[in-house]
């Protein structure tokens, strides 16, 4: 039978951090990747441009995790942090930078491909050992302890000490099917519920097949519940950027960053409005309205909100038709009734009601292991001797921006620095 002192099972983000930073303090590692490459996703990841890291402290990118995560990520992001992982990076020549928005990317012509190489580089220096096509049927365990992971060719390999980073179980096509989390369920590690986040949202009603594409840039999208009647109800979450309309609905942006709060609510029902002024409140909007009326009495009340710059011109109609307003009102004749209608429609577009959030569309998935049942110090689970968890495959689901690869780093790191001492004795 075969064994390697460490096994680790994915070799996505996590886990190929994870095996270099064992390998590096002289453990001998083994890499189990189901796929036929390293790093799938990481080459989708940032529309193949890949968003490596976010600039800034580590308190400031700590601080754009939920409360419990940034709790349990303190100790790892100050081990390995972003300024670290940008030098494994430049180590192997290549350069990045940061854009006014803090996200870091590879600069051109270096993309997500070349992140995957650099990390393979630093894989075959430390001498981790990689095994492609391999996937992993089941751990095996004993006196609650690790033994060993069965590959579902059947053959097993020995080991004590086991890192399981096989990520979420959204893009299933990258590799991601959710096996870590069916192992850990078994083997009696709690799991939190598995939920959509940083994905689109579908829409009832569904948007006409043309809209699709069509980009709303600078716009606040507010996700609120419904009320009884099916009027728009409290607030749930908002978030400021570009969306794009899709054939199902919503994306983009302001779409990935309401999600997780609306899939959180479900069955509760939710629906989202754009605001197309989010600077401005609805009486400020409603108050330039009149002064543009006054002033431009024979002109049609259109080319006010043609004149928005996030409003793309094709939809002034639709949001005239929205508001009730007959699209040849000119200033002058712009009833008081109208004026509000027109002002409150730009301040709050109904897109519809939200049908689905598609956890397997999302770039991450929230829910999985409990932080509870890991420490945040170490990585070791605190049920199993010899396990060692780092990544999506945690209950862990920062925004966009280069914040969830952080996390798979960070925590990747830490998982194998302990690992390799663990298996030092
Ligand atoms: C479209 C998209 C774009 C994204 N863009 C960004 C971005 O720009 N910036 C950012 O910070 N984050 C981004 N993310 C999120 C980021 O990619 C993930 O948070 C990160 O990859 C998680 O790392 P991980 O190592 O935990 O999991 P993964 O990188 O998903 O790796 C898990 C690995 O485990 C392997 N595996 C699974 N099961 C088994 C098994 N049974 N046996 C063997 N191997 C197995 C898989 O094949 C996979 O290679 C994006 C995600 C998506 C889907």
């Amino acid at each position: 039978m075969k064994s390697a002192s460490i096994v680790v099972i994915g070799g996505g983000a996590a886990g190929m951090i994870a095996a270099y930073r064992a390998a590096t303090l002289g453990a001998d590692v083994l890499l189990l990747e189901k796929k036929s490459r390293l790093g799938t996703k990481i080459l989708i990841s940032g529309g193949g441009k890949c968003n490596v890291a976010h600039a800034g402290t580590i308190e400031e990118v700590r601080a754009r995790f939920r409360p419990n995560e940034a709790r349990f990520l303190r100790p790892s992001f100050y081990r390995f942090t972003n300024t670290q992982f940008l030098e494994m990076l430049t180590a192997k020549g290549m350069e990045t930078y940061t854009r006014p928005d803090g996200r870091i990317f590879p600069v051109p012509p270096f993309d997500a491909k070349d992140v995957v190489a650099v990390l393979e580089a630093h894989l075959r220096d430390a001498g981790v050992r990689v095994r492609l096509d391999a996937p992993v049927a089941s751990v095996r365990t004993s006196d609650a302890a690790v033994t060993s992971v069965a590959l579902e060719s059947g053959e097993v390999i020995e080991t004590a000490h086991l890192i399981i980073a096989t990520g979420g179980s959204s893009y299933p096509a990258t590799g991601t099917t959710g096996d870590g989390w069916r192992w850990l369920e078994s083997l009696g590690h709690p799991l939190v519920p598995l939920r959509a986040a940083l994905a689109p949202l579908y829409l009832d009603p569904v948007p006409p097949a043309d809209w699709s594409g069509v980009a709303l840039r600078d716009c606040v999208l507010r996700a609120r519940g419904l009320n009884a009647d099916g009027s728009p109800g409290k607030e749930r979450m908002k978030w400021r950027g570009d969306m794009l309309w899709t054939h199902k609905g919503v994306s983009g942006p302001v779409a990935l960053g309401v999600s997780r709060e609306i899939a959180e609510t479900i069955p509760a029902e939710s629906m989202v409005e754009a605001d197309f002024l989010p600077d401005e409140p609805f009486e400020k909007v409603s108050e330039r309205l009149l002064s543009h009326t006054k002033a431009y009495p024979r002109r049609a009340v259109t080319d006010f909100v043609d004149a928005i710059e996030s409003v793309p011109s094709r939809f002034v109609r639709v949001l005239m038709d929205d508001a009730q307003v007959d699209v040849s009102t000119k200033g002058a004749y712009l009833q008081a009734k109208e004026r509000n209608r027109l002002a409150s429609t730009l301040k709050g577009w109904r897109l519809g009601r939200v049908r689905h959030v598609p956890l397997e569309r999302g770039e991450v998935v929230a829910g999985g292991v409990s932080l509870g049942d890991v420490d945040a110090q170490t990585m070791r689970s605190s049920k199993l001797r010899g396990l060692y968890l780092c990544g999506e495959i945690l209950d862990i689901a920062g925004p966009v921006g280069g914040y969830n690869l952080q996390a798979a780093w960070s925590t990747g790191y830490v998982a194998g620095e302990t690992a390799a001492k663990d298996a030092a004795g």
